[in-house]
């Protein structure tokens, strides 16, 4: 059982752990982790980047106006804000009023205007106009956290991150993968569970999962093809005509069938 009890962290809400299956070693833990992605990795084989973008500035743009932002809108604004502002030194030199009516939709648009054109002077006073693609150098950039730089990371450089979000957080503490609070912390117990090679990929299939499967109030335990392998089942409905309903997205038919074909008794799989 979950509790309901939740932690404000940093910018990251979560709910306290599940209690891990009794009697779980480390090496057990590893090894449901590695069984509960493979089965994330059959489940959403759609999962990737949600915010359009065509290389690592677009990328760092788009993610800076995703803050408190649905992907979808930042995703209605970002044709026309790329055709205007397309390299660095255009966000440096943007005449903030216009640029900040661009974004508006976004939310927190002076904020965000401000970002952007911090974003650009420091690339083009410190990387020649360029995003760079290493860990220390972007969380120097106005704008950029640890966050935005495992996107920017793991989506534009190919240099495996994780990316810890509201979802993810959420996730991983119903699945027991780690009681760690801090994002940062998350981060790193979660490495050191899955191989670093599927770090970008698990972090997208696991936002897919919390948007369309798992969701904060009420999960599709009983639609879930992870069931087998979470302590939390049960947290959401669990008879599968209540639970199939609570699935979203476009394959919802699919999330349904696949997790009846995979139907077990919940958290009863032997994983040691
Ligand atoms: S069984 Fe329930 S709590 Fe566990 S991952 Fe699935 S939807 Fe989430």
């Amino acid at each position: 059982m979950v509790s309901d009890e939740r932690r404000k962290l940093g910018r990251v809400t979560v709910r306290t752990s599940a209690p891990p299956p009794v009697g779980e070693t480390e090496l057990a833990r590893k090894r449901r982790a590695r069984r509960m992605a493979r089965a994330l990795a059959e489940a959403h084989p759609d999962a990737h980047c949600e915010l359009n973008h065509d290389g690592p500035l677009q990328l760092a743009v788009a993610t800076i106006l995703s803050a408190q932002c649905t992907d979808q809108r930042v995703n209605e604004v970002t044709p026309k804000l790329f055709a205007r502002y397309p390299s660095a030194a255009d966000y440096a030199g943007a005449d903030r009023a216009e640029l900040e009516e661009m974004i508006k939709p976004t939310g927190f648009f002076r904020n965000k205007a401000d970002a952007l054109i911090k974003l650009g002077q420091a690339l083009v006073e410190r990387y020649g106009g360029e995003v760079p693609g290493r860990m220390a150098d972007l969380v120097t950039l106005p704008g950029i956290g640890r966050k935005t730089a495992n996107v920017i990371l793991g989506n534009a450089f190919g240099v495996p991150g994780i990316t810890v979000d509201t979802h993810f957080a959420r996730l991983v503490h119903r699945w027991a993968w780690t009681a760690e609070t801090d994002p940062v912390k998350i981060e790193h117990a979660v490495g050191a569970l899955i191989e670093r090679r599927e770090w970008t990929m698990l972090s997208h299939r696991v936002i897919f999962h919390g948007r369309r499967v798992c969701h904060a109030r009420k999960p599709a335990c009983g639609a879930c093809s992870l069931a087998r392998w979470c302590p939390a089942y049960g947290v959401g409905p669990t008879d599968p005509q209540v639970a199939v309903k609570l699935l979203k997205g476009p394959r919802a038919g699919e999330l349904a069938a696949l997790a009846l074909s995979t139907a077990a008794t919940p958290a009863q799989v032997p994983v040691s």
